[in-house]
């Protein structure tokens, strides 16, 4: 008999590419002055290039939708998404704007400043997510974020709504959503500083989680998963609020991407059909892993790292 194989879940990811140029300096120069700093390094990231990652190493067939310049950064983020196995014909290459990048400064005590210039990202139109039509209708779970322009993460959600596709929107950075775009909305998943940015409600317990996640329902959201760092993540929906804990980290090295990792493997789990409690158990587990390692994309952990933290209880 022919050995049966399983397919893996489809997600695709409507987003933005950001390549960070980082520095690390003593301090930041004084006006007008010129310092000489100690390491640079350039490293792909942006929320939707990362997320495309996390939920490619959870073992997803992944697609990435968005555009990039025509340059160099452009040419790595293709090198880095086909090394992960992401589907890249339908990121488009702008030739006018160029890549996303972002320019952190990092000083001697850690302490970080940043300036984002999002360029190509912000030409995303309708026209061009219409043309990834396809990719969006297959997929089981579609993840946006907000570092492309409303309208166009709001047509991907219509095209996945009207096909029954799950929608999942990070709302991040923090910005006011249209009513419209909510209503396609399946699941929102902000951190709790977003959470507060959307509802003006303070979020520092689960009482202030609580009160925002009722009102970000209100929107017209189906389900609300507030993530919440160490304590792990609350899921509200119209059956009541369930706070899922983390899983226990000895040290947090850098928190830097824990919620890029967790949205990449909740949206795998979901598309793989498993209940939301245990699809948050295992996007806790991928946020946790996140935490343990330096940097954005080095730190998206890979699947075999995800099971074996869901068995023991622990991120190694
Ligand atoms: P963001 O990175 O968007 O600010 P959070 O800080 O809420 O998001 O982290 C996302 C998820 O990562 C959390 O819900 C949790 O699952 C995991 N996580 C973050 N920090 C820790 C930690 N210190 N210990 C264990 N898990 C963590």
């Amino acid at each position: 008999m022919p050995k049966q194989v399983k397919s893996k879940p489809k997600v695709t990811v409507v987003g933005s590419f950001m390549m960070d140029l980082v520095v690390k300096a003593e301090r930041r120069p004084a006006k007008g002055e010129t310092l000489v700093g100690q390491e640079f390094g350039m490293f792909c990231g942006g929320k939707g290039a990362n997320q495309a990652v996390a939920a490619a190493r959870c073992c997803a067939d992944v697609t990435m939708v968005g555009r990039v310049g025509d340059d160099i950064f452009g040419d790595k983020f293709f090198d880095a998404l086909k090394s992960e196995g992401v589907e890249t014909k339908y990121i488009i290459r702008d030739k006018e704007n160029g890549t996303g990048i972002g320019t952190p400064v990092i000083d001697a005590h850690g302490d970080n400043s940043i300036i984002i210039i999002p360029r190509a990202n912000t030409k995303m139109t309708p026209a061009d997510v219409e043309k990834a039509r396809d990719a969006i209708e297959k997929a089981s779970a579609l993840i946006l974020q907000l570092e492309i322009p409303l309208d166009a993460s709001e047509k991907a959600a219509e095209i996945a709504r009207s096909n029954g596709v799950k929608v999942i929107l990070n709302p991040a950075p923090a910005r006011k959503i249209p009513e419209s775009f909510l209503k396609k909305v399946d699941i929102l998943t902000p951190n709790e500083t977003e959470a507060q940015m959307l509802t003006g409600i303070s979020v520092v317990d689960d009482e202030g989680a609580k009160k925002a996640a009722k009102k970000l329902l209100g929107m017209g959201v189906k389900d609300v998963i507030i993530t919440l760092g160490g304590r792990g993540a609350m899921w509200a929906s119209k059956a009541g609020f369930k706070t899922i804990p983390a899983f226990k980290v000895e040290k947090v090295i850098d928190t830097t991407a824990a919620g890029d990792a967790f949205i990449g493997g909740l949206s795998v789990a979901l598309a793989e059909g498993k209940p939301m409690e245990d699809a948050i158990r295992f996007a806790n587990a991928c946020g946790g892993l996140a935490v343990t390692v330096m940097g954005a994309m080095p730190s998206l952990p890979k699947r075999e790292c995800v099971e074996k933290t869901m068995c023991t209880g622990k991120c190694e």
